[in-house]
C-alpha cells in the first residue's frame, strides 16, 4: 500500500514525499480510508505509531478538496485538542510538513505563556486549530474562537487529559462543538471513564486499534538493570560514558527527582538538561531544541513534559525510575523506535519498583531482557530469585545469594552481552489492579 494508492490530493502528496514518506504505516493504513470516507474513528494506539499522519492527512486532504468550494477560507475547520504544550508544538508542526502545498493556515495555542500573539494569530485567520485544553476553553471563553465553521474535531491522548485532570474542560469544549461534525477521538489506553467519553464524542465511528505490545516488542530493543536506588547514578553515568555517540532520554517519575538527576551529572562532568512541568516553556522549548540539534545528548523528563518530544535519531531511552503505570512504560520507550526506526530502552528496577517491572511484562506479554551484571552491586540490589515485594511498601528483603556474572559490560547495543540467564515468562495473575 503506497499513499498515492489511498487517493490523496497531489499536494499531499508531494509533501509527503518531501518529508521522505513512503509507504503508509499501520495506523495510517487503517485510518485513512475511515476518515476519508467521512467516518468518526477511535484510535487506540500510542505516538510513534505514525498517530499524528493518521489523523492530520486526511484531513489536509478533506480540508483542501473543499478550499475551491468554500467561502469559509480562514475560519476554523479543523480542531485538534492535545493534553500538553509539547504535544500541541509538534502536531502544528506536522500540520505544516504535511500541508505545505495546500495553502491552509494552522496555529497552536496553549497556556503558560501570554495569550497576546496568539490572539493576533486567530485574528489574523485559521483553517486548522492545535490547543490544550486549559487555553482552548479560556479563549472560548473571551469569544476568540469561533467554532460555526468547524467540521473535524480531534481529541488526542485521551488518557493523558484525564491522568491531567481536563476532564471537566474537555467536557465542556464537547458541549460547545457543532452536532455536525467528524470526531476523531485518540487514547493509547481505553480504561472505563475514556470509553464513556468517547461514546459522548464519536457518532457512527470505526475503531482502529495498534497494540501497544506490536510496537515495543517489534521495534524497541529492550533491557533491564537491578540496581538499588542510590546506585542509579552511578549506572546511568556509566551507561553514558559507555556510549558516547548516543543521545538519550532519561525518564524520572518526579520533577525533583529529574532535577536531581540532571545535577548528578553535571558533577559527572556530563551536560544535560531536565524538561517538566515547573520548567518555563520557554526553558523546556531551549532544552528541547538543543536537543534536537545535537548540541544536547542528554535530556532529563518527567512523562508528561516528554509526551510532546519526537526526536529522530533517539538511540536511548533509560526509565531511571519504573512508571508504576505500566502503560507509562510503553509510551516511554516510543519515544525511541519512531516510525520504522528501531531503538534501546533500558530500565533501572530497584527493589520497591520488582512489582511494576511485573506488571510492565504482563502488559507487553513479554519478559524484559535482563542486563548483565554491573558494577554498582550493592546488598539492596534486587535479583530475580527474591519474592516480590508488594506495591508502594517498602521492600526490606535481603538476599546476597547472587550468582551473578560481574565482568558483563554495559554497552548496550551488544546483544551479546545480554544476560544469559533470562527469566522464564511470567504468569502470574497476582497484578493488584
Ligand atoms: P507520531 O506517532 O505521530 O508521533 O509519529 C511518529 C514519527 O513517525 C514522527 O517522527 C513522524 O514524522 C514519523 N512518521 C509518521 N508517519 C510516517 C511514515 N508513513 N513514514 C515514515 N515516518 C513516519
Amino acid at each position: 500500500m503506497t499513499f498515492k494508492e489511498l487517493g490523496l490530493a497531489e499536494p499531499i502528496l508531494k509533501a509527503l514525499e518531501a518529508e521522505g514518506y513512503t509507504h503508509p504505516t499501520p495506523i495510517q493504513e487503517q485510518s485513512i480510508p475511515i476518515l476519508l470516507k467521512g467516518k468518526d474513528l477511535l484510535g487506540v494506539a500510542q505516538t510513534g505509531t505514525g498517530k499524528t499522519a493518521a489523523f492530520g492527512i486526511p484531513i489536509l486532504h478533506q480540508l483542501y478538496e473543499g478550499i475551491s468550494l468554500s467561502q469559509n477560507k480562514r475560519k476554523i475547520k479543523a480542531l485538534i485538542v492535545t493534553p500538553t504544550r509539547e504535544l500541541a508544538i509538534q502536531i502544528a508542526e506536522s500540520f505544516t510538513a504535511y500541508g505545505k502545498y495546500t495553502g491552509l493556515r494552522n496555529t497552536v495555542i496553549f497556556g503558560g505563556v501570554k495569550q497576546g500573539k496568539q490572539v493576533n494569530a486567530l485574528r489574523g485567520g485559521v483553517d486548522i486549530l492545535i490547543a490544550t485544553p486549559g487555553r482552548l476553553l479560556d479563549l472560548m471563553n473571551q469569544g476568540f474562537i469561533s467554532f460555526r465553521d468547524l467540521e473535524h474535531v480531534v481529541l488526542d491522548e485521551a488518557d493523558q487529559m484525564l491522568d491531567m485532570g481536563f476532564i471537566h474542560d474537555i467536557k465542556k469544549i464537547i458541549a460547545k462543538l457543532p452536532p455536525k461534525r467528524q470526531s476523531l477521538f485518540f487514547s493509547a489506553t481505553m480504561p472505563k471513564d475514556i470509553v464513556e467519553l468517547s461514546r459522548k464524542m464519536l457518532g457512527d465511528f470505526e475503531r482502529v486499534t495498534i497494540r501497544p505490545e506490536q510496537a515495543t516488542a517489534e521495534k524497541v530493543e529492550q533491557g533491564v538493570y537491578f540496581v538499588s536506588k542510590p546506585n542509579k547514578p552511578k549506572l546511568l553515568i556509566h551507561i553514558i560514558k559507555e556510549n558516547p555517540e548516543s543521545t538519550l532520554i532519561v525518564f524520572s517519575r518526579t520533577k525533583h527527582g529529574a532535577n536531581k538527576i540532571v545535577k548528578k551529572l553535571d558533577q559527572a562532568g556530563i551536560r544535560s538538561a531536565a524538561i517538566h512541568g515547573n520548567k518555563s516553556q520557554t526553558a523546556r522549548q531551549k532544552a528541547l531544541s538543543a536537543f534536537k540539534e545535537g548540541d544536547l545528548k542528554v535530556l532529563v523528563a518527567t512523562d508528561i513534559a516528554a509526551r510532546g518530544i519526537d526526536v529522530e535519531d533517539l538511540s536511548l531511552v533509560v526509565n531511571y525510575d519504573l512508571p508504576n503505570v505500566s502503560e507509562t512504560y510503553v509510551h516511554r520507550i516510543g519515544r525511541t523506535g519512531r516510525a520504522n526506526a528501531s531503538g534501546t530502552a533500558l530500565s533501572f528496577c530497584d527493589k520497591e519498583e520488582r512489582a511494576y517491572l511485573r506488571d510492565i511484562e504482563k502488559l507487553i506479554k513479554q519478559s524484559v531482557p535482563r542486563m548483565p551484571e554491573h558494577q554498582f552491586v550493592d546488598e539492596d540490589t534486587p535479583s530475580d530469585d527474591q519474592p516480590i515485594p508488594p506495591k508502594k511498601k517498602q521492600g526490606n528483603s535481603r538476599n546476597n545469594n547472587r550468582n551473578r556474572n560481574r565482568s558483563g559490560g554495559n554497552n548496550f547495543r551488544g546483544k551479546n552481552n545480554r544476560n544469559t540467564n533470562r527469566p522464564k515468562k511470567r504468569t502470574d495473575s497476582s497484578r493488584s489492579e
